[in-house]
């Protein structure tokens, strides 16, 4: 037998699980609801004019391939740490913030890790109950206990904002706890402002490591509605990262560009936390990939693409916004003696709907996905599949 051998089958991923089984459905009619990605009304993940544009402009300026800084273009984590913290906040006037090109948000989420494993050893991860299912393993892969923080409440279908106040409390000094900075994943359920402010306060006051991760920004209120938050804890002064992703805002997906920012506790410190972070970088990719940050930097920097995107994002919002409403009307008429208007106070792409195993199940049977735990990507519902997914949800029920 040969080291190979005696592997065992790895459990399948439960989102992509879906999309295989999705694709090996033949009914004509399927609809995905399990997925993680915005598509426009009619059913395309759109290409954004203002990624075509940069990208012409881009084409006119051939450029030789040649390897980017290890923390990644200049140009990009400069945008990035003016868009996260905002260009005029203290933290980047005086260089206190450092902001490395990650692979995705995914990428950023790994390099923060492992960064942190390198110099807080024994804290203990704590991540939302439920939370998107890769930061568990994330943080297990880089060498952490994973703990859960109350978070969901499936009787109110909002926060259990109780339960994870006291969670907070009860952190070990120095646990890193992981919080999505908008449009929570998987629930859709947001904390209000006066809520973050306690959350802040217990942050701060317990000495825990906050890591914000921002994967939707702009799909909640707006983009510098949905920012709030990290500038809110930048402004305590206390150790922070915040990972961020612009698969989803920029719809760029593919070319997996996201980026981690730190924000130390002066410019010295700042200096010594990069040269850590670039030895993280260099030991599992050497540096990033050049064309969606390019992209990304290009449309940024240049006032017109910046208003274009600012545009199609609020485009975006806006539809699933609309979408919402437009499904909790229909669920009332053919479902009245249920209440979905939940539904209408969920943030974001996903809808934890209230659906059970059970009835997720009776759905695929009609080739409607979804996820077991009732998770729906609103942004995947379109004038033409509304009526047909409503109508198999009022069967269901
Ligand atoms: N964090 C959360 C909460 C997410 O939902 C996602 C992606 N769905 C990510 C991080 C990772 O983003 P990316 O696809 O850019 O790696």
């Amino acid at each position: 037998p040969s080291v190979f051998s005696a592997i065992e089958m790895a459990p399948r991923d439960p989102i992509l699980g879906i999309t295989e089984a999705f694709n090996a459905d033949t009914n004509p009619a399927k609809i995905n609801l399990g997925v993680g990605v915005y598509y426009d009304d009619n059913g395309k993940v759109p290409l954004l004019s203002c990624v075509q544009k940069a990208e012409n402009i881009l084409i006119e300026q051939p450029a030789p391939r040649t390897y980017l800084p290890i923390e990644g273009l200049a140009a990009y984590d400069k945008a990035v740490q003016e868009l996260v913290f905002g260009a005029d906040s203290a933290i980047v006037q005086e260089r206190r913030a450092i902001t490395v090109q990650a692979i995705g948000g995914t990428g950023a989420l790994k390099i923060g890790a492992d960064f942190l494993k390198r110099f807080s050893p024994a804290s203990e991860v704590f991540i939302s109950d439920p939370s998107w299912e890769n930061h568990r393993a994330l943080f297990e892969s880089a060498g952490f206990k994973v703990n859960n923080y109350a978070y969901y409440d499936a009787a109110t279908h909002g926060v259990n904002f109780e339960g994870m106040l006291a969670a907070l409390k009860a952190m070990p000094q120095g646990a890193i706890v992981v919080l999505h900075a908008c449009c929570h994943n998987p629930t859709g359920a947001d904390l209000t402002s006066e809520q973050w402010d306690k959350v802040i306060d217990a942050v701060v006051t317990n000495g825990l490591i906050p890591f914000l991760d921002m994967a939707y920004q702009g799909f909640g209120a707006g983009i510098a509605e949905d920012g709030a938050v990290v500038r809110r804890f930048a402004a305590t002064g206390v150790p922070l990262l915040v990972s961020n992703s612009f698969s989803k805002s920029f719809s760029l997906y593919g070319e997996r560009v996201g980026a981690l920012s730190v924000v130390a506790s002066s410019a010295e410190e700042a200096g010594r936390l990069l040269s850590q972070l670039k030895r993280v970088v260099r030991t599992n990719y050497s540096n990033p990939p050049v064309h969606g940050g390019k992209v990304v930097a290009t449309v940024l920097a240049t006032p017109e693409l910046r208003q274009l995107w600012e545009e199609e994002l609020a485009a975006m919002r806006v539809r699933i916004k609309e979408t919402r409403d437009t499904f909790v009307k229909k669920l009332k008429e053919k479902a009245p003696q249920h209440d979905f208007e939940f539904v209408r106070q969920q943030v974001g792409m996903f809808s934890y709907s209230g659906l059970t195993k059970e009835q997720v199940a009776k759905l695929r049977e009609q080739s409607i996905y979804a996820v077991d735990t009732g998770r729906i990507c609103v942004a995947a519902l379109n004038s033409r599949n509304l009526d047909i997914v409503v109508d198999a949800i009022a069967k269901v029920l």
